[in-house]
């Protein structure tokens, strides 16, 4: 048997840092990631044969539980057939088809591999159709790693943004305005002096990257108006709340029950049900400006890959209103046992919740997080001794305090007390 501490060690020997995606490192807070093994329902098991309670869920694909026994037998079916094509099937429509019945507005569908991919064909989709070249996207709101998406807030309220990475030229970016979230000034102040240049909006559905953030009573709806009175699209970003906020991600608890549609939205996470498979859908004027019908180009080898089709399916056909109801109910239970534990322990914090989604932020509990600015203000290093103290217990939480945590169909009474009687001990350790 090896540790992790070895297999660490062996991975930051050939690969940059030891991982394939940087939040894996565990840099913010500190110590040796488990290396994984196997994950079924609530759990996953680390080469050293010690089980946690999982609340990271693959960072969200994997609403029913990790290897539901339906999403494994599809995905079995579908390998007897052949891993990838490289041409149409049948059950790419049908993916297609599940997702557009459960959201409104998405009247075409192009399948892509990653959330990455959809956030960065949404844009040259959006500035393909309107024939303008400016984005507007919200300081801490993650669309994934696009170039012109990566992008860092200028000196004021409506200047064009720096990069956000090395690597990213200025000039990209410069087509890019990161504004405050959850503030209309910024947007009017942007519109008005930019409006006739800007392609599109994009938005988390209800942000997940800088812990969660709630869009405030309105706000998306407000996306929705001042886009269309400027020819603008709007993208909503339902990579990671689509299907598990609800049976229509964030906008079926906003513009489901208010009455709008964005231009766009992007979809990943759920859909792939632990696969790579992600999705631009949206309105059919627009949509149909993609290649082959039209002139923006978009393409992949593995987009609507059959085996990754075939877990979506699954994925989504057992996505049931009981699975939604069963999640919702274990994140009350969750933010309550939260609260109980860090007023205990003399914690002042404040649980973030945007429908069933949450996240813990301290030294917040006045006034709570709104923007990325609360999200950067927060005494965010009470989060590691409280990660670390938890993981002990054998839960593993997001190691980073703009995660958001994420529960499923499968954490049953049994992995719910795992997790509630570890919750005194990792309080105290954050109130140190
Ligand atoms: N959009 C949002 C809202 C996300 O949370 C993420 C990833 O976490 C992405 C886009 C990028 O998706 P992917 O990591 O599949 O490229």
């Amino acid at each position: 048997m090896t540790t992790n501490a070895q297999e660490f060690a062996s991975a930051q020997a050939i690969m940059p840092g030891g991982v394939n995606s940087p939040v894996r490192a565990f840099g913010s807070v500190g110590g040796v990631p488990p290396f994984l093994v196997d994950a079924h329902g609530a759990h996953v098991t680390d080469v050293e044969g010690k089980q946690y309670v999982d609340l990271v869920m693959s960072w969200g694909p994997a609403l029913l539980g990790h290897s539901h026994p339906a999403v494994i037998e599809a995905v079995h079916r579908a390998v007897d057939h052949g891993l990838s094509f490289g041409a149409s099937t049948a059950d790419e429509s049908k993916l297609a088809r599940l997702i557009a019945n459960r959201m409104g507005g998405v009247e075409r569908v192009r399948m892509v591999s990653t959330g990455t991919e959809a956030t960065m064909t949404a844009i040259r989709l959006a500035r393909g159709y309107t024939g303008r070249d400016l984005v507007i996207k919200f300081a801490g709101n993650y669309h994934g790693h696009v170039d012109a998406l990566l992008a860092a807030a200028g000196s004021g309220l409506a200047t064009l943004a720096l990069p956000g990475s090395a690597g990213v030229p200025a000039a990209v970016t410069a087509e890019t305005l990161v504004l405050p979230y959850n503030n209309r000034e910024a947007l009017v102040a942007a519109f008005a002096e930019f409006g006739p240049r800007i392609a599109a909006v994009i938005a988390e559905s209800a942000p997940c990257n800088m812990g969660v953030v709630a869009p405030e009573d309105g706000f998306n709806a407000y996306l929705r108006e001042i886009t269309a009175q400027h020819g603008s699209l709007l993208i909503i970003d339902e990579v990671l709340t689509g299907f598990r906020a609800s049976d229509a991600g964030y906008w079926g608890l906003t513009g489901r029950v208010e009455g709008w549609v964005p231009d766009l939205f992007t979809f990943g996470k759920v859909i792939g049900g632990g696969m790579p498979a992600a999705a631009i859908g949206g309105r059919q004027e627009v949509m149909e400006h993609l290649a082959p019908l039209g002139p923006v180009y978009q393409a992949g080898t593995l987009s609507g890959n059959p085996v990754a089709t075939a877990a979506g399916i699954a994925t989504l056909e057992h996505a049931s209103s009981e699975v939604y109801a069963h999640i919702d109910a274990r994140s009350l239970q969750l933010q309550d046992e939260l609260t109980a534990a860090f007023n205990a322990a003399g914690v002042d914090h404040s649980i973030q919740v945007a429908g069933n989604l949450f996240s813990v932020a301290f030294g917040t509990s006045d006034a709570g997080v709104h923007n990325y600015a609360d999200a950067q203000a927060q005494e965010g290093w009470r989060y590691a001794p409280f990660f670390h103290s938890m993981l002990e217990s054998g839960v593993y939480l997001p190691p980073s305090v703009f995660e958001a945590w994420f529960l499923s169909a499968a954490h049953d009474d049994a992995a719910m007390d795992r997790i509630v009687s570890a919750l005194p001990a990792a309080a105290a350790a954050a109130a140190a």
